[in-house]
């Protein structure tokens, strides 16, 4: 599985990987910044609907709410953007607010005990967990991303993709959501990673078509030179 993890050190900038992408990306990205805070503002089109359309509108990438409270389903965006609004949370990475103060919670039926979310998580599991300060809970940014993708229903119903985990006590539960190599999380992570690997290729072709232009710039301008000089002499 390590194969498939996308490696993003916490305290560095996760745009500086997707230049020329989305350049409107906002600055206040950082993962571990501690003012952090999800958008409680419904993820509305930006012009209300005039016609009961099957097909949903596009949206402005950058009004897309930021932590997994009130996300839409990844089906009920146009699937003309849905890999860019994928793009979009890759880039963002998981929703991690380090600085919050996780509130305590009852936890159990005769033994009750204190619990709350572990912050320790977040490395655990640096590349899908995502915590929602409006709920208080855990979700998976991965499985989110590609939940609506699968044909097949077997994996039925999963906590940290439909309405989040915080049963704090059953740590063992973020490791079956993991699961073995053909896990749905596991596909759902290979899935993320295939598509910034996409974006890569992309940028690389173009970085070349660009080398190749500036060379073509540099042979049409040498010729001038030459034309220029020869003339000169002929002078
Ligand atoms: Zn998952």
């Amino acid at each position: 599985m390590e194969r498939y993890l996308i490696k993003r050190p916490a305290n560095i900038n996760p745009t500086s990987t997707t230049t020329n992408i989305e350049s409107s990306t906002p600055t206040n990205i950082n993962p571990s910044d501690s003012t952090t805070t999800e958008s409680s503002t419904p993820n509305e089109p930006r012009a209300a609907p005039r016609y009961n359309s099957a097909v949903p509108e596009l949206i402005d990438l950058d009004k897309l709410p930021r932590g997994p409270f009130k996300r839409k389903r990844m089906a009920d965006y146009h699937p003309n953007q849905r890999d860019q609004i994928r793009r979009k949370y890759l880039t963002w990475g998981p929703h991690q607010p380090r600085g919050f103060k996780f509130p305590y919670k009852l936890i159990g039926k005769k033994n009750k005990s204190k619990r709350r979310f572990n912050p320790d998580w977040f490395d655990q599991y640096a590349n899908w967990i995502e915590y929602s300060e409006k709920t208080d809970k855990a979700y998976c940014l991965c499985c989110y991303l590609f939940w609506d993708n699968v044909k097949d229903n077997h994996h039925g119903h999963d906590a940290f993709v439909v309405e989040g985990w915080n049963t704090w006590k059953n740590s063992e539960r973020l490791v079956t959501h993991v699961g073995d190599r053909n896990s749905f999380h596991n596909r759902a992570l290979k899935d993320c990673d295939d598509l910034l690997k996409q974006d890569q290729s992309i940028r690389a072709a173009l970085h070349k078509q660009s080398e190749m232009e500036k060379n073509e710039h540099l042979i049409r301008l040498n010729v001038a030179i030459d034309v220029c000089q020869h003339l000169m002499h002929q002078g």
